[in-house]
């Protein structure tokens, strides 16, 4: 649909198809009133009131006509019509427009749920005018009707996907416009500098040009305005797409250990025969934002000669190779209990490039002996018995997956170091989309800093702040093309 398209009468099912107590069927513009008048028992609608009664198909195919029909007639009288038959008994609620969620006029139709019964009455819907919506159609013409703005319906979308409820609770914070006024605030800060300006242009006898220090000061605040929007982005997107997390270390380590600790399973790990090729496992951790949790646990050291252990060690390392590549975080873990070893440490050293947290599990070891028992001597031998964090890492936390002792302290830190603020403290969020428009804006703002600097011509420095608010339009909707509007409502569901 492009956004000059006459408004056809639109009608799908709103409820996931499936069992299911209710479904609900919506129906959205000019024909909406007229098509509900044909197919239902009892279409004299009031305002604000639902309307209890029967579906009716007065049309239907010979094979379907129902022996009921006199009963139900006693109850309501029926449309116009030779055949009828009961399709089901159902609560339409009535939407005059523009009090609507698209803004037009809209039925929705409770009806039993089920696959069926909705099937028949949307069919029926389709039947008598309306034709089926596109996804995202419904909350598209809330947004061409100016029932809302464009990140509030990519809000909707945000609230339908939500993984986790944290996102789900922010996405309504911009449901209900916090992101839109944010927005608004920063565009009207660039409009009254672009006013300013475009005054002392166009009357350069009456108004005086703005001076510099003031264009200086004022696109200094846009930036530093932007970039606090900008400031949850990661998380934002952290948020909509999910972290991983890979567990790492060498064999009986208490990897899996940790990762049943975590996710509060007592899963059954697979064992492998070591060498042969297996999957790693792979869990979501519901930590406010979704995080895949990756075990490298199929790993184990089963072999009695020296080359199996080898072999294993090496496969281990591959392992860890390649889940460290996709991991937006690693937990290192080894066992505190006996000191990190060379092994320990040919782990670690994959690391020195990513973002990771070293465990130090076994600790309930520990408490039965404070000493840890002496380190054996040799090859592969623990060569330190605590570990360098400032080298290898930020932080270390210490746990015992046996016990649980210290694994709410390690999600805590987990969820510090993968998000760049704590999701609870996000007032909004934003999609890379906006970022996008977000990051086009401060360039502009950034250019015109640059050449109020540099005393350039004023009629110059216009154009950047031109563009920079042309971005934050493309942002809201205010200035948006077909293309753009179709990708974005391209990934809401049918029904919304
Ligand atoms: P993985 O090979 O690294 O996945 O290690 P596992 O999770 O299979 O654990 C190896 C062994 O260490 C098992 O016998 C576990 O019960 C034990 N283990 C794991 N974590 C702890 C812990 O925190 N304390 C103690 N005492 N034993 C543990």
């Amino acid at each position: 649909m492009n956004i000059t398209d006459e408004f056809d009468t639109i009608a799908a099912i709103a409820t996931p198809i499936g069992m299911g107590g209710v479904g609900v069927i919506r129906i959205s513009g000019d024909k909406a009133f007229e098509i509900i008048e044909k197919i239902f028992s009892n279409p004299k609608f009031e305002p604000r009131k639902f309307n209890h009664g029967w579906i009716i198909d007065t049309n239907p195919s010979p094979a379907f006509l129902s022996i009921e029909q006199d009963s139900l007639q006693e109850q309501h009288p029926l449309p116009q019509g030779e055949g009828k038959i009961k399709i089901d008994e159902v609560i339409v609620l009535p939407f005059f427009a523009p009090n609507s969620y698209t803004g037009e006029d809209v039925i929705e139709i409770q009806c039993h749920g089920g696959i069926n019964v909705v099937r028949n009455i949307l069919n029926l819907v389709l039947k008598n005018g309306a034709r089926m919506a596109e996804k995202g159609e419904f909350t598209k013409r809330a947004f061409l009707n100016k029932r809302m703005d464009l990140s509030q319906a990519e809000a909707v979308a945000d609230i339908i996907h939500s993984k986790t409820s944290e996102f789900a609770k922010v996405s309504v914070k911009n449901l209900s416009g916090v992101l839109k006024n944010k927005i608004n605030d920063i565009r009207n800060e660039i409009f009254e500098v672009l006013s300013k300006i475009t005054a002392g242009i166009d009357f350069p006898e009456d108004v005086k040009e703005p001076e510099y220090e003031y264009l200086i000061d004022k696109f200094n605040t846009i930036i530093n305005s932007i970039n606090s929007v900008l400031s949850g982005a990661n998380t934002s997107n952290i948020f909509r797409q999910g972290a991983s997390v890979t567990i790492v270390g060498k064999p009986n380590v208490g990897k899996s250990s940790l990762f049943n600790a975590l996710l509060s399973l007592d899963r059954a790990i697979v064992t492998d025969i070591a060498g042969t090729t297996r999957d790693v496992l792979r869990e979501t951790l519901d930590l406010g934002i979704p995080v895949t949790l990756i075990d490298t646990a199929g790993i184990r050291d089963e072999g009695e000669g020296a080359n199996e252990i080898n072999k294993v060690e090496q496969i281990g390392i591959e392992y860890s190779k390649q889940t460290l590549d996709e991991a937006d975080l690693v937990l290192f873990v080894y066992d505190a209990s006996k000191g990190l070893d060379s092994e320990d440490k040919k782990v670690l050293e994959l690391l020195k490039n990513k973002k990771h947290i070293i465990v130090e599990n076994k600790s309930d070891l520990l408490k039965l002996s404070p000493h840890p028992s002496p380190l054996p001597q040799g090859e592969g031998a623990a060569d330190n018995a605590s570990v360098n964090t400032d080298k290898f890492a930020s932080h270390t936390v210490k746990l015992s997956a046996l016990t649980g002792d210290g694994v709410q302290e390690l999600k805590q830190e987990l969820t510090k170091r993968v998000c760049d603020i704590n999701p609870e403290n996000l007032e909004f969020v934003t999609n890379t989309r906006q970022q996008e428009c977000l990051r086009k804006a401060k360039n502009s703002i950034e250019q015109a800093l640059l050449a109020s600097q540099l005393r350039e011509l004023q009629d110059l420095i216009s154009i950047d702040v031109k563009s920079a608010l042309l971005a934050l339009d493309e942002l809201t909707g205010e200035l948006i093309t077909d293309d753009i509007l179709n990708n974005i409502f391209d990934h809401f569901c049918i029904g919304k």
